[in-house]
């Protein structure tokens, strides 16, 4: 009888401890996109969407990797972006899009939402991960945002990798840049979606309540020399903030600065007391539907809620959390 008692209490004990140590659990959260667009089954062969859904699931892996031992949201940002920009199937780092003279001028920046400090490059055109630039950026300057020539040489003096235009190159983006041609100006003019899309994005929340937002993208296929995107501005394409969230965007970039969507949300939640969700739609799905700009976000907060929200047919996407199993889609559901 004793014994049996013994045994109660002690089952009761262990079961309150392991009760106490899951809701103690340190959360984390890690959502990414590859870019939004005309995003139909049509548009891609099962091999290609097969090969997609593997390099987004690796993606996830290499920031998952980061944050289930504790680390930084910086680090699993980083490290999901660098997966996709060395995929030629996203329009970052190699497979980025042509500008309309054939060159790949990419934009990307980082943002720690604990330090409000940001790191930016515009226009760099032999950097194998622009994402790894502008991390330097931020960590090694006394800027934040370097472009063309002079991110380049800001590359060379911190030991960050460059790579020549073969190892860019791919014959789909080459053969879009053709047909956006074919089609006259238009094709960015009208902002043609389906010339467009594979820009990346990461943004996550660590063990220790810290927000991080990345993007990386080749920007607009036939687009002018120098063009810039929203991607690389600072509260338009990019944006993190401990005490709001963090977003990472893709879409038509024009529409996108002058929406400044990413900190938009944020500013929702932070002045607004809007939840993620309600800010998020408010933005994407209010008023960028209304100024006519497509695309869509991913987006963390404080709490860790994930938003992967859209207004184009599609979103390359992906998300994964310590309560969250992965998973990746494309289309609508
Ligand atoms: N937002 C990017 C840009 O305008 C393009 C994209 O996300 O697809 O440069």
């Amino acid at each position: 009888m004793q014994f049996k008692n013994f045994v109660t209490a002690a089952i009761m004990l262990l079961g309150a401890t392991g009760m106490a140590q899951a809701d103690d659990t340190p959360t984390y959260s890690l959502v990414i996109h590859g870019g939004a667009g005309t995003i139909t089954p049509d548009k891609l062969t099962p091999e290609l969407e097969a090969e997609i859904r593997a390099d987004l699931n690796h993606a996830l892996e290499a920031g998952q990797t980061v944050l289930k031992n504790g680390g930084a949201a910086l680090d699993a940002v980083t490290a999901a972006i660098q997966v996709l920009e060395n995929s030629p199937h996203f329009n970052a780092g190699r497979g980025a899009v042509f500008t309309a003279e054939g060159k790949n001028e990419m934009d990307s920046a980082i943002m720690d939402g604990k330090t409000l400090n940001a790191g930016a490059v515009a226009s760099v055109t032999h950097v194998k991960n622009p994402i790894l630039l502008a991390r330097a950026v931020m960590e090694k300057s006394q800027h934040v945002m370097l472009q063309g020539p002079g991110a380049e040489q800001f590359a060379d003096e911190n030991g960050i990798e460059r790579a020549d235009d073969a190892y860019f190159f791919t014959d789909y983006r080459w053969g879009q840049l053709q047909s956006a041609k074919a089609k006259g100006s238009s094709a960015v003019l009208d902002h043609d979606i389906e010339y467009k899309y594979g820009t990346v994005g990461a943004v996550a929340r660590d063990t220790h309540g810290n927000l991080a937002a990345g993007t990386s993208t080749g920007g607009m296929t036939n687009k002018a020399h120098g063009r810039i995107g929203d991607s690389p501005i600072i509260g338009a394409g990019t944006y993190a903030n401990n005490a709001s969230c963090a977003v990472s965007a893709t879409g038509h970039g024009e529409f996108f600065i002058r929406a400044t969507v990413a900190h938009s949300i944020c500013a929702l939640m932070e002045y607004g007391g809007l939840d993620l969700q309600a800010a998020a739609d408010r933005i994407v799905m209010q008023q960028l539907v209304e100024m006519g700009g497509d695309g869509g976000i991913i987006a963390v907060d404080k709490n860790g809620n994930m938003s992967q929200t859209f207004n184009t047919p599609g979103m390359f996407r992906g998300k994964v959390g310590s309560d969250t199993p992965a998973s990746v889609a494309i289309y609508k559901e």
